[in-house]
């Protein structure tokens, strides 16, 4: 019978969630819903010694704002919970002794020092197979001595026991079967009584496997771990319903070189996260990239290509395209660099594509922000500005910047337009024109250039100083959408206001006079 499919994204709540975290969980996702599986979240959060305040609800946050679903988790439930590793203590116990009890893991009593001191004595110490007889531990000393020692209330921890020199083989659907030798291994800590907690490779192991997953996709940083997490599944017996895995490959820096870290981002400006976070401990700021401006639809289409590709040249994907195109063979195993100037033109491509109304709500914000009353513009109004500018926006704050003339007159003109395009007779070309449009039917952009063409045409003048004097007055400057479009929705006497103000107001460069 073929298993069902279900995954998990099993972060440690011990910070914001890295974007590379991101793109584990979308592939997580992507995976789960194109196979009809199950998708967990689940906190692992064993290590009380790293866990930071708020971490959690910013991981719910960030998979909610980017429209990952989660089917199992802390606040879904679901019948394989708790979800939360510190809320299953009983089950470690449980299955550490069980390993005890089978002779395949033991205590361990080694202090901090003790273990110091062996590392100084020995030249790349390791606890295993060779050298766990002159530690301390029940393998070691006598049977009374460890009743004594484990009475006494001492710290221990348990340690897996690694059998040297076999063959571990990590079946890797990505990189194929990756085999290391157990001789390299370590007896890992499995289990400390300190705080009565297990650590990452117990509990990972145990609620994989309770949690029956039957998909391990994380990143590459994980591999290492892999064959200690074979051999565990080995160990419990659970051979037969160990998950295949995918490690993906890194993020890397822009240029190639090394891991992306947060530190790239804050020196070439652009968010390593997918929402802001304010660091409780330090109070150190990191910016996200709902924060930023990015649509959520523009980051999963980003992310998706970091490390998968369809097979041919297409870039946009909705979350939809994605759960059906997605697969293990289109991903890469080298790392993927992390083009943030490709991240912005996603952004750009899914604004441009974005439904009008729906942008013109997403923008009355940026409005608000720049003094602009709401009340005295239509929605219609904002609609048909920003259709008209969004084609020069990345952002939907940068809709501003394009679209300012639309909300309020000009307080500046251009210098450099000005000595561009202000000649002497200007100010009463300007005249001229006001009287022409005075008379113009302004809500046909059409009929009004052809008028204003015509009148230029007649008198043998200047169409592009004509028409940037214009633009001039109305904008402040030389750039923005077609002039008679701009007309059409300022409408006639606003036009009209701002040609007299400019008039009055753009002084003639000494050097044109
Ligand atoms: N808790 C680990 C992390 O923070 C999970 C690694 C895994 O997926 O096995 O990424």
């Amino acid at each position: 019978m073929e298993r069902r499919v279900r995954v998990r994204f099993a972060p440690s709540p011990t910070g914001p969630l890295h974007i590379g975290g991101v793109r584990t969980a979308l592939y997580n996702y992507l995976f789960a819903r194109q196979h009809g599986g199950d998708m967990i979240l689940r906190i692992e959060d064993t290590d009380s010694t790293r866990l930071v305040p708020g971490a959690e609800d910013y991981i719910n946050e960030a998979l909610q704002w980017l429209g990952i679903g989660i089917d199992e988790g802390v606040r879904e439930g679901g019948k394989y919970g708790p979800y939360k590793q510190s809320e299953r203590r009983d089950l470690y116990r449980k299955y550490t002794q069980q390993l005890i009890d089978a002779g395949r893991a033991y205590y361990a009593f080694d202090t901090p020092e003790e273990l110091e001191a062996k590392r100084a004595e020995i030249k790349n110490f390791q606890y295993d197979a060779r050298t766990r007889g002159m530690m301390r531990n029940s393998l070691s000393l006598p049977a009374e001595e460890v009743k004594a020692l484990m009475d006494s209330g001492v710290k221990w921890v348990v340690r897996f026991r690694i059998e040297p020199d076999q063959d571990v083989v990590v079946h890797d659907l990505l990189r194929g079967d990756v085999t290391i030798n157990s001789s390299i291994l370590d007896d890992k800590v499995l289990y400390k009584s300190a705080d009565d907690l297990p650590t990452y490779h117990l509990a990972n192991i145990v609620d994989d496997h309770l949690m029956e997953v039957s998909h391990v996709i994380r990143g590459e940083e994980w591999l290492p771990s892999a064959p200690l997490h074979v051999l565990l599944y080995q160990a419990f017996g659970w051979e037969d319903t160990m998950p295949a895995f995918v490690h993906l490959p890194l993020l890397l820096k822009p240029d190639g070189k090394g891991k992306l870290s947060k530190r790239d981002g804050d020196r070439l400006g652009f968010p390593v996260f997918p929402l802001d976070w304010n660091d409780p401990k330090s109070g150190e700021r990191s910016s996200g990239y709902r924060e930023a401006g990015y649509l959520p639809q523009a980051v999963i289409n980003f992310l998706a290509l970091l490390g998968w590709n369809p097979g041919d040249d297409r870039e946009i994907f909705s979350m939809d395209e994605l759960i059906k195109e997605f697969s293990i063979d289109h991903c890469s195993r080298k790392g993927a660099k992390f083009d943030f100037e490709k991240g912005k033109w996603f952004n750009h491509e899914y604004l441009m594509n974005m439904d009008n109304n729906e942008l013109a709500q997403m923008f009355k914000p940026v409005l608000e922000q720049h003094g602009v009353n709401l009340a005295d513009y239509s929605d219609e109004y904002i609609t048909e500005v920003v259709a008209l500018v969004k084609s020069r926006a990345n952002f939907v704050c940068d809709l501003w910047d394009q679209a300012n003339f639309f909300f309020e007159r000009p307080a500046t003109y251009s210098e450099k337009d000005i000595r561009k395009r202000w000649k002497p007779e200007t100010p009463e070309l300007m005249h001229q024109l006001a009287s022409l449009l005075e008379n113009a039917d302004t809500n046909d952009a059409q009929a009004c250039e052809e008028m204003v063409m015509d009148w230029i045409d007649k008198n043998g003048l200047h169409k592009g100083n004509v028409m940037n004097a214009f633009r001039l007055t109305v904008v402040g400057e030389c750039r923005g959408p077609h002039m008679f479009e701009i007309t059409r929705l300022l409408g006639r006497d606003e036009i009209l206001a701002r040609l007299e103000a400019g008039i009055e107001n753009i002084k003639l460069p000494a050097e044109n006079a």
